[in-house]
């Protein structure tokens, strides 16, 4: 049995609403690079985190403090989802930090199959972002929230 984490990309998660269905659904299908997995292996999922933010001058620090929402429960091997392969600046240094401060922890880059390269990824996720957005300011300053 394999008992897998999943850290996902705050802008996808916290901002742009993902749930990680994709995600989760290739690990049930054994996809992408859930297929990396020996047939006989069980997958369990132990629990999904999103990254603590990006990291400004602290470093690796706020995402080993979060992490131990997952190592502190025996996992195996912690998966970065493909919104952090696309998105992440961070995640080569992310991942070194991780194997040096958990030797026993594998850590993979990639969860679901991929039907789109990064670069697509990143303009499509460059585009929601781009997109004028009403939020709590319009509210308070009494904006119309329409369209
Ligand atoms: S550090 Fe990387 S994974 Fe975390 S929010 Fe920033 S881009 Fe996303």
């Amino acid at each position: 049995m394999a008992r897998i984490g999943i850290m996902t990309c705050s802008n996808a998660t916290q901002d742009l609403g993902c749930s990680s269905a994709s995600c989760l659904a290739d690990m049930r299908k054994r996809r992408g690079r859930f297929a990396d997995y020996p047939k006989d292996d069980t997958l369990d999922l132990i629990g999904i985190i999103n990254c603590p933010g990006c990291p400004t001058l602290t470093g690796s620090d706020k995402l080993l403090h979060r992490i131990r929402a997952l190592t502190e429960f025996r996992v195996d091997v912690i998966h970065f989802t493909n919104c952090v392969k696309a998105l992440c600046p961070f995640k080569r240094k992310y991942k070194t930090s991780l194997e040096a401060a958990f030797p026993q922890i594998k850590v993979v880059i990639g969860t679901h199959q991929e039907h789109i390269t990064d670069d697509e990824f990143r303009e499509r996720v460059k585009c929601l972002f781009s997109r004028p957005r009403k939020n709590m300011v319009d509210m308070i300053l009494n904006r119309d929230l329409e369209d």
